[in-house]
């Protein structure tokens, strides 16, 4: 692959990350998307990125990706030229004087056609372009100009963090050798179930915490309180827990509860004792012991969502307990992205888990089965 010159290559990476006031919250998909640079330059003349940023109703400055060009440029010490969408078409006459030099383009999405997936701005956009390089697991399940619609006009291939992506959460889904647990948490249910509907024949054990775990209690019989629950999914959980493999499923036995979340008060009870003003905001100790009994013995894990409202100090007890557990277990950890990986970041280290996605959405729609528009399109890049 070395002998081959990609010329002007584009890459599609999913630079999609928490900004406010102009400030990146979590560089952590940035960092992935930045790593392969210098090995893609070696046989590129100029690379550009390109990526979405939130979901803009036309021109929005506060999801300008701007900020992302400055954090590009921090973490490879080096200048990025971020192109904004008025000198978008000068982008060739650029290409004439410039070599081995980066680039970002503005938002994809302040262009009408990228999400009806226009063939007119596909072409725009690949216009400049000699190759184009798919890197963004995150859009993957979108059917988007700048994931399908530029092949058609671009020597195209799917781009190494992609391809290690999808490697990973196949181990996932071809159950690896051993004792496979899977622990889920989180608020939203809905995009949940269709995973858990898929891998549940697959798995061994099959925790639930966080705010998705009230679905399912309140399935079984159980007061909750005033906790989250989705009552429209009520009857899927049910037979979910009454499916064969509904045995398999483990859920909490204790809480953190409060009358009020803005409080930051917290009180512990039994799963018996809850009252109808109690609102479930956390896993208890007992459920956390189980729960690190069971993964202990696990020689796969997947994760993905917090076991609580971690992003408040008082209810982040049983999220701490199972991000630090884990990290010290001598398991094959994989991680399913989104708040994971802030949970990972505030109590532990990434370099602890074997694979954290930066799928988000993505990796869980993978992991329902599943045939997503951007994946194993193109062939892969090795390098
Ligand atoms: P999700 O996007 O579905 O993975 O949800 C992540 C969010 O779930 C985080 O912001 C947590 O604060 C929230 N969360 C976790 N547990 C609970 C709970 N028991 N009640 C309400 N929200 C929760």
């Amino acid at each position: 692959m070395t002998s081959i010159n990609l010329g002007n290559v584009l890459i599609r990476s999913d630079l999609n990350v928490p900004i406010n006031n102009g400030k990146i919250l979590d560089n952590f998909r940035i960092i992935k998307s930045v790593e392969y640079v210098q090995k893609i330059e070696n046989i590129s003349k100029n690379i550009t990125f390109i990526s979405h940023l939130g979901r803009p109703k036309g021109i929005e400055s506060s999801l300008s990706l701007k900020p992302v060009a400055d954090e590009i440029s921090k973490l490879l010490n080096r200048d990025v030229t971020f192109i904004n969408e008025n000198i978008y078409e000068e982008i060739e006459n650029l290409f004439k004087t410039r070599n081995k030099e980066i680039f970002l383009l503005e938002n994809l999405r302040f262009n009408e056609g990228e999400i009806t997936n226009e063939n007119k701005f596909a072409k725009k956009l690949a216009k400049p372009f000699d190759t184009f390089i798919l890197d963004a697991f995150g859009a993957s399940h979108r059917e988007h100009a700048s994931i399908v619609g530029i092949g058609n006009y671009l020597d195209s291939y799917q781009g190494p963090l992609m391809s290690k992506e999808i490697e990973e959460l196949d181990k996932v889904l071809s159950k690896t050798k051993g004792t496979f647990s899977i622990i889920l948490g989180g608020a939203k249910i809905s995009d949940k179930l269709g995973l858990i509907k898929n891998l549940l024949p697959r798995v061994n054990n099959l925790l639930i915490g966080g705010g998705m775990c009230f679905t399912f209690l309140k399935a079984l019989g159980h007061n909750i309180g005033n906790s989250l629950c989705d009552d429209e999914l009520i009857i899927s959980a049910k037979e979910i827990l009454e499916s064969a493999d509904g045995k398999k499923i483990i859920l909490p036995i204790d809480f953190g509860v409060t009358k009020s979340i803005v409080s930051n008060k917290r009180e512990d009870i039994v799963l018996s004792d809850f009252r109808d003003d109690h609102i479930g905001i956390d896993i208890g100790t007992q459920t956390v012991n189980k729960f690190q009994e069971i993964l202990s013995k696990s020689k796969t894990i997947f994760w993905n969502g917090p076991m609580g409202i971690f992003e408040v100090d008082e209810f982040s007890y049983g999220t701490k307990e199972i991000t630090k557990a884990i990290a010290e277990m001598k398991v094959y950890s994989i991680v399913g992205g989104g708040d994971s990986v802030n949970a990972i970041n505030k109590f532990s280290s990434l370099d602890k888990f074997n694979h954290v996605s930066t799928g988000g959405g993505a990796s869980l729609e993978y992991l329902e089965g599943k045939a997503l528009p951007g994946v194993n399109i193109y062939n892969q890049l090795i390098i």
